[in-house]
């Protein structure tokens, strides 16, 4: 007898999602149909009799994998909070198919003509506003996979697209094996000296777990590992040997990167001389805002220039400090460290009893009542995944009665074994725009903050509660979009502006006005004393200047190995990218400075941040320049809220991100607010 048929859980959009009833076998079956589906539909696009519409053309290709995306978004999800050895198996069988299947469909022949023929009509020529826009990326974009190029130049697009992908992958597993090469191993602990309890105890839990007599302590080139020996030790020729170990990764002869860095570089600037473009930074730079390799470096060089004069002063500051004639390199970090321990009296854990999570969250959702007209309500009863997550859902209107709704949201806040790091939303369902208005939209913010303790609840760091700000700004995104093409909705825009709605919201933390809403000790309830907030906000700008510059120094770097190294050129890469980066550093780069073979965010991954590390530093100069106009006009202003909401969070990439923009400010961004807010628009004072 066979069983009744239970329907499979992942085959149906479920505004209310039903993490009871899906299981790990639901996932292979319901992926396998949902690509035959996506596949059949694809054929019936391309093979459409009857003329070509944007309804059967355009439209279709935007619900094209509308229930796929459904479907793998939540096993992609489940895989990340609650993962085990089988969900993991099946993840990893369905997730090849599913991306080939993506990344087939810039490449298909028979799709792009009839996007083609579509844009032929008259219906097309006379497209407005998300339409047209849409119809111009999508051609633009299998352009960019070389749809339109002869056959012969197509072929080598494809021969570039799979080596790219080789050496990238071969260039970060160099970086992680020559990484995990090094270690040294102390078995004195006078040699320890300047070391604090903390980093003592990871390196001998690190020589434990490889057995090592006791006692000893493990270092290694892993960031914690490096840099408490960089920050603490007061051993100088310990420092210098690390140093050296790790500005020299991946040079030895079995993970030699050197070769890799100029392939890939040569590959990048190959395939843009086919497509049309004149470097890489113009092909990958089209459709972000910044638009073109030369907007972007730009941008740099006006930051450079602003910031170099405090940059001279911070050295200056620092190398009288530390009472030497010059500093090396390996005691820049060194030196700060203890400028900054005597400069200010500051211990960031001193905050935590002020940040209890529950009135961080509560307090965050009161925010956004006031700026945004909208009410945040927890909802019991709702399946979840694991029983410390929590589910709210989000009205239109500062009453819940008679409002509509128009997202709901998941947070899973703590760690777990099963759990991966970080923090992070994502987004799990999109609601579709119909013919009565916006569906409401479904997503998830996680993190793995300071869990409760026995006697006491969760009491998270100042960063810990800008995180969670930082996340819920990206769900706003999702959540209060309303853009009629799926593709284009919520957080689905330019790399370079994704972080504006999520990083404004860190400034609200702080204000006096905000922090007073939500930062409340947790046993007095007493908002934090005034010396205790003066001393974070000044430990906040400590060698500003000297953070900012080394930002610079890696986009001009990124920027000048995209631009203006010629396929084929046999430069000295190495020198090429110390003399650059040399006029970002402190202090005197070694002869053999080689840390650019060790930049996996350059590298390791066909684009990733390649050509776009001024990112970084682009969205931080709109965020904060953004954020003036709620300054200025009151940081709970109800006007300024309903124009960020209008112009920005509902609009996802329905429009140019710098015409956003513009609608919402009046005028460009203009950098001065970053460096206000990084106490570097001061005058220098003369002495
Ligand atoms: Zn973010």
């Amino acid at each position: 007898m066979t069983p009744p048929t239970v329907a499979n859980p992942l085959l149906q959009v479920q505004f209310q999602i039903p993490f009871d009833k899906i299981r790990t076998e639901n996932v292979e079956p319901a992926i396998d149909e949902l690509l035959n589906e996506a596949r059949q539909q694809l054929e019936q696009l391309i093979s459409e009799p009857a003329p070509r519409t944007f309804d059967n053309t355009l439209e279709r290709l935007d619900h094209l994998t509308e229930r796929l995306d459904y479907a793998m978004q939540i096993v992609r999800h489940l895989e990340g909070l609650v993962t085990t050895p089988e969900l993991r198996a099946a993840y990893n069988a369905v997730q090849p198919k599913v991306s080939e299947f993506y990344s087939s469909l810039p490449l298909n022949e028979g799709l792009w003509q009839a996007i083609l023929s579509y844009s032929l009509t008259d219906e097309a020529q006379n497209l407005t506003g998300v339409r047209k826009r849409f119809l111009k990326k999508t051609m633009d974009n299998f352009r960019r996979h070389g749809a339109g190029l002869d056959p012969e130049s197509k072929k080598r697009i494809a021969e570039i697209d799979v080596e790219l992908s080789r050496q990238t992958t071969r260039f970060g597993e160099n970086v992680l094996d020559s990484t995990n090469q090094c270690e040294w191993v102390i078995t004195d602990e006078r040699q320890l000296a300047g070391l604090p309890e903390s980093a003592r105890a990871i390196a001998r839990a690190s020589a434990a777990s490889k057995n090592l007599p006791e006692p000893s302590w493990r270092f290694t080139l892993q960031a914690p590992s490096y840099l408490a020996v960089m920050t603490y030790l007061d051993d100088e020729s310990m420092r210098q040997k690390v140093y050296e170990a790790f500005v020299n990764r991946a040079t030895e002869e079995k993970y030699d990167n050197r070769p890799i860095m100029r392939n890939i570089l040569d590959l990048r600037g190959e395939k843009a001389r086919l497509l049309g473009y004149p470097d890489f930074a113009d092909l990958v730079l089209e459709d972000r805002m910044a638009h073109a390799g030369d907007r972007a470096r730009q941008f740099l060089e006006d930051l450079k220039c602003k910031t170099e004069a405090h940059f001279q002063r911070e050295n200056q500051d620092l190398l009288e400090f530390s009472g030497k004639s010059e500093l090396e390199p390996w005691d820049v970090a060194y030196y700060a460290e203890k400028q900054r321990a005597a400069l200010y009296d500051f211990d960031e854990e001193d905050l935590r009893p002020y940040f209890p999570l529950e009135s961080v969250i509560q307090g965050m959702f009161e925010i956004v009542q006031r700026l945004y007209g909208i009410s945040v309500v927890e909802k019991t009863g709702v399946p979840v995944w694991d029983p410390q997550v929590k589910y709210y859902e989000i009205y239109d209107g500062s009453r819940v009665h008679n409002n509509k709704l128009i997202g709901a949201f998941y947070t899973d806040w703590f760690p777990r074994e099963n759990k991966r790091g970080g923090a992070w939303m994502d987004n799990l369902i999109t609601g579709e725009m119909t013919r009565e208005g916006q569906e409401p939209h479904v997503g998830v913010i996680c993190g793995n903050l300071t869990p409760p303790a026995e006697d006491r609840p969760s009491l998270l760091t100042h960063r810990e509660a800008q995180t969670i700000f930082h996340e819920f700004g990206h769900l706003l995104h999702h959540c209060l979009s309303s853009v009629e093409l799926r593709g284009f909705a919520g957080v689905n825009v330019a790399w370079d502006f994704v972080e504006l709605p999520s990083q404004i919201m860190e400034n609200w933390c702080w204000e006096r006005e905000a922090l007073d809403l939500f930062a409340r000790h947790y046993q007095t309830g007493e908002p934090i004393p005034s010396q205790l907030l003066e001393k974070m906000r000044n430990a906040r700008n400590f060698r500003a200047a000297n953070m900012q510059m080394r930002q610079l120094g890696f986009g001009f770097v990124d920027l000048a190995l995209h631009r203006d190294i010629r396929p084929g050129s046999n430069i000295d890469l190495l020198a090429f990218t110390r003399n650059i980066l040399q006029q970002f550093t402190p202090a005197k780069l070694p002869e053999h400075y080689a840390m650019i073979v060790s930049f996996t965010h350059l590298f390791a991954s066909p684009v990733g941040y390649g050509a776009g590390y001024y990112s970084y530093k682009w969205s931080e100069v709109l965020d904060a320049d953004a954020f003036t106009l709620f300054q200025t006009n009151g940081i709970f202003s109800p006007e300024v809220g309903a124009r960020f909401r209008d112009r920005i969070l509902s609009r996802g990439d329905s429009e140019d991100p710098a015409d956003l923009y513009r609608s919402f400010m009046g005028r460009d961004p203009d950098p001065n607010a970053l460096l206000e807010r990084s106490g570097l628009l001061v005058r220098l004072r003369t002495i």
